[in-house]
This record gives structure tokens, sequence and C-alpha cells, in this order.
């Protein structure tokens, strides 16, 4: 396989990638307001067949889905890129230098929204099927492409969409560039996300507030019964108390531990990134609680009067939110009926309720998993630089679709920038980390391709029908 020219075909193909992308912001796709979506998603498919992929926008209840697929041999391996063509909203217009869907070039940076999160980082896959199709004869390994257009809307739609088309979908792995590099500039490979339960607890004494003089000591105060209940669940150093929380949490391993050592750590620098003056621990601990370990977290507590002056009453109700931070291979709906039957116990007065919000389960894929390997090596000969392996990402991401329904694991590459300003006025995309996404997707589609030739990849297990389909 000749990836020397397609590698070449990519630095020679600079302006024309840079068009593409251009025209991609250009197309408002805000999801949370609904406009320009369905433009967005059929202009995308016009870009994937542009680059010669097979493409199709598939409705759904909600935003469309863009797929497309190239297909080179139904007997290699197949990777599944996902992106998401959904921007945030560019409000507050008046803090960009330049409007939000006027793509713009300053200081070798593209100004957009969705420059970065997550278009530049979408069509940067599209870019290196095109260049391996243009100027390799195919790229090695048989590609799909999943692009959705609700993820900053929190992917409401896309596990039922996933179920719904799993023979379509069928991959050995799934490969995903969305956030920044490291602040170093140095690449990063992440390997999962923590998930998230939210309840909320609810404790009702009195059908009103009472006097706390003259009925105190008679009518029960709900909050002192969501205080002792609390105090059940969680010790002071934060370990929980709930029967079988722990029971499902992977033991750390020995090559986990070392990578947890390998991770950047300053206690000063990272204490004031959160307002603190320092983080009073060393860095494997740091690394751990956040990629590692579950947390059971109070957001919010509501109750009493809390106005002006002071109201000597006795709430009549009371109400704690609460968001469960989860890791593999614990599950939203354990972990719920477990918190339940823990408070039922303790005072089965309190209500337990799951909160709107969609739950997300946690997802992580082992580091000595063996595309780890490849995707680094891949990522190391791009950028001449040592990968920072990240075990998991604290926060939720709806990636555990891809294990759970899809049965195949996922390994993600951000190309942005580490000051992408994504979410936020002025996002930009650096013209080089672009350029060098669009070599990295190329570069781990012919590793991935050369290990499976070479037996070194896992293979999803395959039905007949998810073979042929
Ligand atoms: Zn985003």
């Amino acid at each position: 396989m000749s990836s020397e020219r397609v590698h070449r075909y990519i630095d020679d193909h600079r302006d024309e990638a840079l068009d593409v992308l251009a025209t991609l912001v250009r197309q408002p796709s805000i999801s949370a307001q609904g406009v320009g979506i369905e433009a967005c998603a059929a202009l995308l498919a016009g870009l994937l067949r542009d680059a010669g992929i097979a493409a199709e926008v598939v409705p759904t209840a909600t935003r469309p889905v863009v797929l497309g697929e190239v297909r080179r041999d139904p007997a290699a391996y197949t990777l599944l890129c996902y992106g998401h063509y959904d921007v945030q909203p560019p409000e507050p217009l008046e803090l960009w230098e330049s409007p939000p869907f006027e793509p713009t070039i300053r200081d070798g940076r593209l100004y957009g929204r969705g420059t970065g999160d997550n278009k530049g980082q979408l069509i940067a896959h599209v870019l290196a099927a095109r260049a391996w199709l243009e100027a390799g004869g195919g790229p090695p390994v048989n590609l799909k492409f999943i692009f959705e257009g609700e993820e900053e809307s929190g992917s409401p739609g896309l596990a039922a969409f996933v179920r719904a088309h799993r023979e379509r979908l069928a991959a050995d792995l799934v490969y995903i560039s969305d956030g920044g590099l490291h602040p170093s500039g140095a690449p990063v490979i992440t390997l999962g996300n923590r998930g998230i339960l939210g309840v909320t607890l609810v404790a009702q004494g009195a059908d009103r507030d009472n006097h706390s003089g003259n009925k105190g000591g008679v009518v029960p105060n709900p909050v002192w019964m969501l205080v002792h209940v609390l105090a059940t669940m969680v010790d002071a150093s934060g370990r929980v108390l709930i029967d079988g929380f722990y029971d499902r949490v992977r033991p750390v391993g020995a090559v986990e531990e070392a990578l947890l050592g390998r991770l950047d750590f300053d206690p000063v620098a990272f204490g004031r990134t959160m307002g603190l003056p320092e983080v009073p621990m060393d860095g494997p601990t740091y690394w751990r609680r956040i990629m590692l370990e579950p947390y059971v977290n109070i957001n919010g507590f509501i109750s009493g009067y809390v106005g002006p002056g002071s109201k000597t009453i006795i709430p009549s109700k009371a109400e704690c939110r609460m968001d469960f931070r989860l890791v593999v291979d614990q599950t939203t709906e354990e972990i719920f009926e477990k918190v339940r039957a823990h408070v039922v116990r303790v005072d089965p007065r309190v209500q337990v309720l799951p909160r709107g919000f969609g739950a997300m389960e946690p997802s992580r894929t082992p580091p000595d998993h063996p595309a780890v390997a490849v995707v680094a090596q891949a990522v190391r000969a791009v950028r001449g630089l040592e990968p920072y392996v990240n075990l998991c990402a604290g926060g939720s991401l709806p990636s555990a679709v891809w294990p759970r329904i899809l049965g195949a694991d996922h390994i993600s590459v951000p190309y942005a920038n580490a000051d992408e300003n994504n979410h936020s006025p002025n996002e930009n995309l650096s013209l080089e980390r672009f350029y060098d996404g669009i070599h990295v997707s190329a570069e781990v589609f012919r590793a991935l391709g050369e290990a499976d030739r070479a037996g070194a990849l896992r293979r999803r297990p395959r039905t007949e029908r998810g073979d042929r389909r």
C-alpha cells in the first residue's frame, strides 16, 4: 500500500481540504435551536459523496443521521468513524471577532462555530478516506461513518438509532475525534468516559411549614431526614457505603497504574484551574479518582427559607439532587436499584426518583486492547510525539453505545488545539492541527489494516448477516 502517496496527496490538497471545512462551517446546524440541521445533513452527505464515499441521510424521530461507507473487502477489518455535525448555539454574538458562520482565517486558525467541535474533526476522517481513494488504491480497511446531529443536545436518539441499524453499522472498532489536544500540543488518546446517573431524593414532612418553637420536637423535619439518609450513603472520606456499590468496579491493574503515573500533574497549577490553592494529593491518586473511581455528588439541596432576615419554620419538604459518576462495569440501572434499596432500608419515608436528563452508561476500552498500541503508533508516526493515554475522561458521553449495543470497542483521538474555544465565542481550529488530523486518520486506517492482516487485532464476533451486510 502506498501510504507515502496518500500523505503526499493530503499535503498537496490542503487548500481543497480547507475549502471543504469552510463550506461545512458556513452552514449553521444548531441542534438546540433546530436551525439548519436538515440542510447541514444534506450538505455533509454531499461532501462524503464528493470524496467517493457512498452516503445517505437517514431521518430519525429527532435529528437526521448521516451514514457513509467505503467497502473494501467483506473479510477486512471494519472501522466506524463517529462524529457530530451539529454545533452549540453561537450566542452571545457580540463577543465574536468575526461572525460565527462566516469562516475566517486569522493567525493560522480557522474561526467559526463548529470548526473544532466537531466539523473540522469529522471531516478529517472523510478527507483521509478521500486521500486513500484517490492516491492509495482505496483504504486498507472497510470504512463506515456515522455523523449525528444532536450530540450537543445530549444525543437523545443515538442509542435507539444504533440499535435499529446494528447490522449496517457493524464494525470492529469505533474511532472518534472530538475535544482538544493536551495544552502542550501533545497528542492524546482517550479510552472511555465515566457514566452518569441523576437522582433526586425527596422527603416530605407535614403538608405545610410549621412554627419551629410551637411544633418543634413534634413535627418531623424533612431536612433532617435527608441529612440522616445522606450520612449513611457516603463517609467523610468519600467512600460510598451503599451495599454492593463497588461490586462491579474493575480493580486497577498494573498497566493502568503505570499509565496513571505517566500523566502530568501539578498540585498548584491544577488547583488554580479549580479555584483551590492546591490539590492535596499525588498525581496517580488525582487521576485514579477522576478516571477509574466512581463519585457520589450532591449538586443541589432545596428546602426551607433562605430569604432576608429569618423565618423560624420546620420546612414541609426537602429535596436533594445528586449525580452518581460511574465507572465500568457499573450500570445506571444497577446503581439506581442499589440506591433505592439503601434509602428504603434507612428511611422509607424518603422517595428516590430518577432525574430527567439522560442517564449515560460508563465505558472504557482497556489500555492493553491490541488496537490501542496500533493507534498510538499511528499518532506517534504523524506527530513525532508520545501521546498521553487517558484511561477515561471524567465526564460523560454516550460512548457506551458502541460496546454495549454494537459490540465494538472505541478509541478517541482528539485533533483540535486545546484552546479551540468550543462552546464559546471565537471557536477556532488551528490549520496545522487540522491537516495533522487528516494525516492521523489516514495513518490510523493504514496501521489498522496492516495490523489486522498480521492477525494482531481483535475482531468483533460476527453473525452471518453482520458479515454480509
Ligand atoms: Zn461540543
